[in-house]
């Protein structure tokens, strides 16, 4: 009870308020201000925007930047780049508004401090491939960061945002959110005209390759919860391509990125006996995909349907060859760094492993599945186009605006625009909140809030550590409790029911509807047990309300996977009762709805516009 008795309620006002401070949530923050200056913009942030998000560790290369000032790449070939990667699937109208704007936000991240690599004979951003430019981005994120807390009214650090609170009258209006300090207990509610959700995409929804005390160690950031779904699905904002998950091919047990191996050193992979794979499998990947495997790049997915069938056929391991790449200084140089700039894990790896990637060429594997928007795949909240290009279909609203009136997306939030990484991300967040003003500005009032409604959420936040103060007292040994679960159970229960069940790891990325439908009813159990998980302290009570936003994420992912009957993407996941892609009846959006009170989801198809020729 003495946590209880102390826990306060702090109240904050805003006109537009930011739901995570990571590249889309810094994006959205600092362009708040530029159109709105007269405006309260707050951020709210889990960890402390300083070294948050994804970007958290740096990296070592912006991979979304056209180049339009020397010509190299215009929006439209970037919208087709991105929808050939995708097996034809995007929002073309999204993806050019990324792209239309994107060189204007690396410019100005220059122009903060980042160093960008120059290309010494021609003066340019040093490439790494057609998208990347290469940075010495350890200090990536800080940099970012400063300019969105210059541009804040206020930051609030250490909060984790649980629910976003609705219009009192319009039920289908956003007011704001409530979560609580992860230092103190303290009980926030943030009251706002228009919220953005920035909170990032969903690691740890599917059992990782590392387990035990490597679990923490996944190819995404662990700590990247899944809020970005779980907050927007919560409040029946529609969710898109939620299926689209991806799978990395990585160098193994680090997950090391393998783009600057592939693109700047020029290294290529083999199997266990020499010899090059990927040809092996044209004809029976042509015949799951048709003419999809012709196209140039070769889309992501399908290169690793060739590495997975050839591992399956016995030709394990697959290595990168580095041995030829490693004897030029320069280039060994440049490998251990791209490591030691944004994953220090895979060159630890190595060394614990007696790896010297100049003698030996190292192993690679693919990951589990993640989703997330913001990468190379689709998954996220079905949004308002821009008013200039989006076909009405595509246009309800504000730009970027979700199904609920005044709720944004940007980032991993923001379904059908993959590939816009960092420096994309950002650029949405400006988007976004650009919008968020206009519609600030266009609806004047203010909503409100219902009171009961707050104390209903702030008894449901705090009760798992009410669980456990009583439950604990039940166990006469260990650890293992009669009456509640620990959130690192429930976790590990989640991420086995969608690895075996949706066609994770340990099923070779296989799934089927009788597969899904049990997996579905496996989950109802395991939310009738979420209500009773116990918290030992606030850290618990933080894993636990991730777990929730993970396991509504997850509920929606096995929802689009049985809905789309066909395999659109061999490589991240099978559906074997439908192996291949079937273009004539799901070249289309896949759209969910979640309705809260009766707990059911709603499906249905929307078009794909090409707009881009
Ligand atoms: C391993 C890896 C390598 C990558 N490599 C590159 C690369 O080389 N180049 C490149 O350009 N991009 C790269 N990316 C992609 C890039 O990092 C992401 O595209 C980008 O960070 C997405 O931005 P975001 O704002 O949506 O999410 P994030 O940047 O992850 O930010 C989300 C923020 O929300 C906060 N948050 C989450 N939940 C809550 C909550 N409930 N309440 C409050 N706050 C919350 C988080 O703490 C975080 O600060 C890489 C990503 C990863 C994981």
């Amino acid at each position: 009870m003495a946590l209880f008795g102390r826990r306060k309620t702090i109240r904050v006002e805003a006109d537009i308020l930011v739901v995570g401070g990571g590249m889309a949530g810094c994006g959205a923050t600092y362009e708040s201000r530029y159109w709105g200056r007269d405006l309260k913009v707050v951020c709210v942030e889990k960890a402390n925007i300083e070294r948050s998000g994804a970007v958290a560790q740096g990296l070592y290369a912006i991979n979304c930047y056209m180049g339009m000032q020397w010509n190299e790449n215009q929006p439209e070939d970037f919208v087709r780049y991105a929808s050939n990667d995708l097996m034809g699937l995007v929002r073309e109208d999204l993806a050019y508004d990324i792209g239309r704007h994107v060189d204007s936000t690396v410019h100005k991240f220059e122009e903060w401090g980042l160093p960008i690599m120059r290309d010494p004979a021609t003066g340019r951003y040093q490439r790494e491939g057609k998208w990347q430019i290469m940075i010495h981005g350890e200090s990536y994120k800080p940099i970012v960061a400063e300019a969105a807390r210059k541009a804040a009214s206020e930051v609030y650090n250490r909060i984790m945002v649980t629910h976003l609170l609705m219009d009192s009258q319009n039920r289908n209006r956003v007011a704001g959110a409530v979560g609580f300090n992860v230092r103190t207990g303290d009980f926030y509610v943030f009251e706002a005209k228009a919220v953005i959700v920035a909170a990032g995409g969903a690691s740890h929804i599917f059992k990782p390759r590392s387990v035990g005390e490597g679990m923490g160690r996944t190819w995404y950031a662990p700590w990247s919860s899944a809020s970005a779904y779980g907050l927007p699905i919560q409040v029946g904002a529609k969710m898109t391509q939620m299926e689209n998950r991806i799978v990395l091919t990585r160098f193994k047990d680090g997950y090391g990125p393998v783009g600057a191996y592939f693109l700047h050193l020029k290294t290529y992979t083999q199997n266990a006996y020499g010899q090059e794979y990927e040809s092996k499998w044209y004809d029976d990947t042509k015949q799951l995909v048709g003419n999809y495997v012709d196209r140039h790049p070769v889309p992501t997915c399908l290169r690793n349907h060739a590495l997975l069938k050839e591992v399956a056929n016995g030709g394990a391991p697959i290595r990168m060859v580095t041995k030829e790449a490693f004897q030029d200084p320069h280039k060994e140089t440049v490998g251990w760094e791209n490591f030691l700039g944004m994953t220090i894990g895979q060159a630890v790896v190595w060394a614990s492993q007696n790896i010297d990637p100049k003698h030996i060429n190292p192993e690679l594997t693919t990951s589990e599945p993640y989703v997330m928007g913001s990468h190379a795949t689709c998954s996220g909240a079905w949004s308002s186009g821009p008013e200039d290009y989006a076909p009405p279909e595509y246009r309800w609203g504000y730009n970027r605006m979700m199904t609920v009136e005044g709720l944004f997306g940007a980032g991993d939030a923001s379904g059908g625009t993959p590939h816009k990484f960092s420096s994309g991300s950002f650029t949405e967040g400006r988007i976004a909140a650009k919008a968020a003003v206009n519609y600030i500005k266009d609806v004047g009032a203010k909503p409100g809030v219902d009171e009961a409604e707050i104390r209903r959420l702030e008894s449901q936040i705090f009760q798992p550590l009410e669980n456990y103060r009583v439950g604990r007292n039940e166990i006469v040994a260990g650890t293992v409790s009669p009456s509640y679960i620990l959130p690192l159970h429930a976790l590990q229960r989640l991420e086995k029911l969608m690895d075996e069940y949706c066609g994770g790891i340990t099923v070779n990325y296989m799934t089927n509807e009788p597969l899904l439908l049990r997996g579905l009813e496996l989950m109802e159990m395991l939310k009738e047990d979420s209500d009773h998980i116990g918290a030992e302290d606030l850290h618990q009570l933080q894993r636990t309300w991730e777990f929730k936003h993970r396991l509504l994420a997850s509920e929606s992912v096995m929802h689009h996977t049985l809905f789309r009957t066909e395999t659109r993407w061999p490589g991240y996941y099978y559906r074997g009762d439908h192996m291949k892609l079937d273009d004539q009846n799901w070249h289309c959006f896949t759209l969910s709805r979640y309705d809260a009170d009766t707990g059911k989801w709603t499906l249905e198809k929307a078009p794909v516009y090409h707009i881009v020729q």
